[in-house]
Order: structure tokens, then C-alpha cells, then sequence
């Protein structure tokens, strides 16, 4: 029955699709707007970061038996959209705001996991995954859990480990706070300050933990410094699952170019975000601003360290005509207008993102799965 529904699906995506290129081509006479689609068909888009979660706990306290998952309003994510968009697989990510550090963030990070973990098995056009062969083998959108910020840990290792029982397969090190152990890009919160120690002992010790473990490790939020030191002893590679180019938009949330050539060094992955403020730090954005993103990092360390990572939903204003999640299409268009290859693009949109899962999964299968941090 299920297949059947998503069979369904398919055709009528595919025909609406079809129907769209026919139009688009017809209005605006570009010769690139059908290859989007076709490429997108071939290559569905993994998206490294999305913040639905947290909007369903501010906008509906995780009751989703009152939400409609195929059309949420007031978001920028729902099931009808991600179809629409092409998005074959979206990280969501479990956050708590970092007010909860110290506090309740372990209670609170596991009802986000509850949350998605709901949403992504009560729906048969979602699936669940924890692998990279899962991630690549499903014909529904796979999601993949993700904790945004080390504060949900609240220092300790065995609550890390019992979050990877529950799926979770990466990690940001922190949020806009630091942790006791890691430092982030924001100072907003004046809590762990500390001189050059930008990851303690501890810190070392969990990013070790997660290389066992095989959790990705998400240096998105996390200080410049915190990055590389984490890029000194990762035996994994790295991603940064929402973050952009710093020599197109200098924010601190950005990428500098040394990091990105230590990111390339590490086999990692640089996911660009799509938020305004990250992409554009004067004027307006729009599509064009988001592929300059694209164009520069390619140019500094290559197509095979680029992924998207979205941040819809974590954050309020996105590029004109990129507003939701489902015109992930305009972007890709814009790339091929662009003279990206069909190989780049297959890399970007996917290949990227899995062949780095499938190397975390291999450091931990091969590395110290018998030894862990045990007395920790
Ligand atoms: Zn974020």
C-alpha cells in the first residue's frame, strides 16, 4: 500500500515537474530550468540542516497529532515542500536553546529526538535513518537526527553514547554558548569564558568518543579556533552543516579560507546556509549571492567539499526565491547557469554528504569500537 501511495506520488511529482520545466521554459526561455529538475530527479538533494523541529515545539508544544505534516503553515518546511523541492533526505536537528545548559537540555534534547523521531516514522513518505547505506538506499525522504549544540550532553560522555542508541548521527560542538568545553562563534552568552582553551581535554575526549562512535562531527557554531583544534585530531572528516563562505560575507558564522583548506585536508564537508544574514552581509539576497557562495569555495579547495545545508526554519529571512524548502530548484538552476558539470552538482546535492558518512562509519568500524571512554 505504501509503495503503492508513494508510486503515486512520484508520477504526479514528475508530472507536475515535467509541467513546471514546460512553463518555466515557455516563460523565461532559459534552457537550463528542466536540467534542475532532471538533475534533482537523479540526484535528490541531502540537506545538512533544518530547524522544524524546534518551530513544531514553539508553534505547536510536539503535538503532531494537531499538524497536518503535508502543509504546516508558518513554516518553511513540510512534507509537500521537501517533495516539491527535490530534498531526498533532511538532517532536522534536535535543539534547546542554550538557556537550558546546566539545566534541563538533556530533557528537553530528548523530546526534540522524540519529535522527529515521531514525525519521521508516523509518515509514510518519511523514513528513518542511521546509515549511510539507509540514507542512500530509501525511495522516501530519509531523515537523520541531528543534536545542534554540545550543551544538550551536559558534559558527559554516556549520555552522548545513549543519544547515538537513539539515532542521532552528528553533533554540532556548540551552539550560540559555549559549552565547558568548546567554544563558539557567538558571544552572546557569557558563560565558560576561557583563554586559549578553545577545547579542553574533555572536549578532545568527546570528539574521540563521536569518531568511535560514528557520529559526524558538525563544526557549524563552534569558534574558528574550536574548529581547528577539532581538525588537529579528528580521525573522521568533518562537516560544517550550516555555514557559508566568509570571504563573500564576513560574518563569525562563516568560513575563512585557511579553514576551508584544513576542511578540504580533513576529507570534510562545508554545507552552505541559505540565511540572509549569512549570505548577504550588505543589501538583499537573492539566488545569485547564494551560487557566489558556491563559486567561491569551489574555487578554494574544489566541488567535492560542498554540500547545502539550509538552515530553514532555524532562522526568519531567506533569499528572495529562496524561500522554503521547496525552491531548493532555483539554486541548482542558478548553478548550472553557472557552468557547473552534472558530476560537481551530483556532488554537492548528495555524493558529498554520503561519501563523508560513509567514511565516519569506517573510522568507527575499523578504529577503537571495543575501547571506549568508559570511565567517563
Ligand atoms: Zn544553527
Amino acid at each position: 500500500m505504501i509503495s503503492r501511495i508513494l508510486h503515486r506520488g512520484d508520477f504526479f511529482n514528475l508530472g507536475t515537474n515535467l509541467m513546471l520545466c514546460f512553463l518555466c521554459g515557455m516563460t523565461s526561455g532559459d534552457p537550463t530550468t528542466g536540467s534542475a529538475f532532471g538533475l534533482m530527479t537523479k540526484y535528490p538533494l541531502i540537506d545538512g540542516h533544518n530547524d522544524l523541529a524546534l518551530m513544531l515545539r514553539i508553534l505547536h508544544d510536539n503535538r503532531l497529532s494537531q499538524v497536518d505534516l503535508h502543509n504546516i503553515s508558518k513554516v518553511a518546511t513540510d512534507i509537500n515542500r521537501l517533495t516539491t523541492g527535490h530534498v531526498g533526505a533532511q538532517v532536522f536537528a534536535a535543539y534547546v536553546l542554550c538557556g537550558a545548559q546546566a539545566k534541563d537540555a538533556v530533557r528537553l534534547t530528548l523530546e526534540q529526538i522524540d519529535v522527529i523521531n515521531r514525525m519521521c516514522t508516523e509518515n509514510p513518505e518519511l523514513e528513518l535513518v542511521t546509515s549511510a547505506k539507509g540514507l542512500n538506499d530509501t525511495k522516501r525522504i530519509a531523515c537523520l537526527i541531528s543534536i545542534e549544540g554540545g550543551h544538550s550532553i551536559d558534559s558527559s560522555l554516556p549520555t552522548l553514547r545513549m543519544f547515538y542508541q537513539l539515532g542521532v548521527r552528528s553533533m554540532a560542538l556548540t551552539h550560540t554558548c559555549n559549552t565547558p568545553w568548546a567554544e563558539s562563534s557567538s558571544t552572546i552568552y557569557d558563560v565558560y569564558q576561557r583563554e586559549n582553551d578553545s577545547l579542553t581535554d574533555f572536549g578532545k575526549d568527546v570528539v574521540k568518543e563521536m569518531n568511535r562512535l560514528g557520529m559526524i562531527v558538525d563544526l557549524s557554531h563552534s569558534s574558528w579556533a574550536t574548529a581547528r583544534a577539532v581538525l588537529q585530531i579528528s580521525k573522521a572528516p568533518v562537516i560544517f552543516s550550516h555555514s557559508s563562505a566568509h570571504a563573500v560575507c564576513n560574518h563569525s558564522r562563516n568560513v575563512p579560507d585557511d579553514l576551508l583548506r584544513e576542511l578540504k585536508e580533513n576529507g570534510g564537508l562545508i554545507m552552505v546556509n541559505l540565511h540572509s544574514g549569512f549570505v548577504a552581509c550588505h543589501g538583499q539576497a537573492n539566488v545569485s549571492i547564494v551560487a557566489d557562495h558556491f563559486t567561491h569555495i569551489r574555487k578554494v579547495v574544489g566541488s567535492e567539499s560542498i554540500g547545502i545545508g539550509g538552515d530553514f526554519d532555524g532562522a526568519s529571512k531567506f533569499p528572495l526565491g529562496l524561500e522554503d524548502v521547496s525552491k531548493y530548484p532555483a539554486l541548482i538552476q542558478e548553478l548550472l547557469k553557472r557552468h557547473w558539470t552534472e558530476n560537481e552538482l551530483s556532488g554537492v546535492l548528495r555524493h558529498n554528504f554520503l561519501r563523508v558518512f560513509k567514511e565516519v562509519e569506517k573510522v568507527s568500524a575499523k578504529g577503537t569500537r571495543a575501547r571506549c571512554f568508559c570511565s567517563l
